[in-house]
């Protein structure tokens, strides 16, 4: 993705790594002959023809207000024990990256997890001296109350827990937490929009500047071809009933307007627009 303007705001991807999915590990419902339907806007950033894998990014965005320097969802982190192999104690360049884009972890002054699973929360911490430690001093850490009431009541062994007790956890016991509502906002131009069914309290993050829009989207679409069947719901959502409804309630609010998605897992070029084409909609990717 090329950097990105929203009005004043300026929005660059910050990449963990890239993943080729099989497609009915991310979408039960997968059909092929859907995506080969519509391979004019799909590829070559987002279905791989070639070999029939879906193209999933595992990216962070760096949001700069003017006044604020924003890190969104912060990817799987490393030195993490998980029960994915591709997860699992992973020595990835991801600060090396930030750096590369001008930035230390003492700049960014607020880091928002769109939702609590652990490839939104990873670079959180850090290890240090065998402790978890915050990546980022100076920030404060946006979670939402539901995700979090969810999420802290996990017991060990059960799906989430490691990523809660050692990404998030060691945030609010430094004092760095703002554990917070959908009314969340700061200044005139961010704020959070609510999208739960991925997860109980998943938010979008909405920007403002100047007349233009944009909305990081994280997890309420994994992959474009679900604007064109917000239908499927991912085999990760907690409620796929609830991510289903609040997703074609997006997709159809979203349609034709001037807003531009920035998704957590959208591979390439990943910044773009929904826009309908009869009474479904496909996703292009901006300039
Ligand atoms: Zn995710």
């Amino acid at each position: 993705m090329k950097p990105q303007n929203v009005g004043a705001i300026r929005v660059e991807k910050l990449v963990e790594y890239e993943e080729a999915f099989d497609p009915v590990r991310a979408l039960p419902d997968y059909d092929p002959t859907v995506t080969a339907a519509n391979k004019s806007w799909l590829a070559p950033h987002f279905v791989d023809y070639a070999r029939g894998t879906l193209s999933f990014s595992f990216h962070s965005y760096i949001v700069r207000t003017g006044r604020h320097t924003i890190l969104i969802d912060t990817c799987v982190g490393n030195d993490k024990p998980r029960p994915l192999p591709q997860w699992h104690m992973q020595r990835r360049p991801y600060l090396e990256n930030l750096a590369k884009l001008g930035l230390g972890p003492d700049d960014i002054d607020y880091v928002m997890c769109t939702h609590l699973h652990g490839d939104h929360v990873g670079w959180n911490t850090r290890l240090d001296k065998g402790r978890w430690v915050p990546t980022f001093p100076k920030a404060r850490y946006v979670f939402s109350k539901a995700d979090y009431d969810h999420y802290n009541a996990l017991k060990p062994g059960e799906h989430g827990y490691d990523s809660i007790s050692d990404s998030v956890r060691p945030i609010v016991e430094a004092g760095q937490a703002a554990i917070v509502g959908y009314d969340f906002a700061l200044g005139d131009d961010v704020s959070l929009y609510p999208t739960p069914g991925h997860t109980p309290g998943h938010y979008c993050v909405h920007l403002t500047s100047e007349g233009r829009q944009g909305m990081m989207t994280g997890d309420l679409m994994h992959h474009p071809i679900q604007v064109h069947r917000p239908e499927w719901s991912s085999n990760f959502c907690r409620d796929p009933n609830h991510s289903r409804r609040t997703r074609r309630k997006f997709v159809h609010d979203h349609a034709d307007r001037d807003v531009v998605i920035f998704a957590a897992h959208f591979a390439g070029a990943t910044a773009g627009r929904i826009v309908s084409r009869g009474d479904r909609c496909q996703f292009h990717v901006t300039p």
